[in-house]
């Protein structure tokens, strides 16, 4: 009977196609990395990354 309880999951990173541990460890996972996250969800386009199109204020709660 396999026991798993201390193995970590792994998944391929849906950018790059890496394997990696799926574990609480991983703040950007299923990626492999924050640049892999930002460009699977479209922020690594060269200039919409750089050049915000409206500036918006974040809300601050103090
Ligand atoms: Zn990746």
């Amino acid at each position: 009977m396999p026991s798993q309880s201390s193995t970590p999951r792994t998944v391929i990173c849906p950018t790059c196609k890496t394997a990696i541990p799926y574990t609480t460890d991983n703040p950007y996972r299923p990626f492999c990395s924050q640049r892999c996250k930002l460009i699977d969800l479209g922020q690594w386009a060269d200039e919409e990354y750089r050049i915000p199109e409206q500036e918006k204020p974040l809300p601050d709660d103090v």
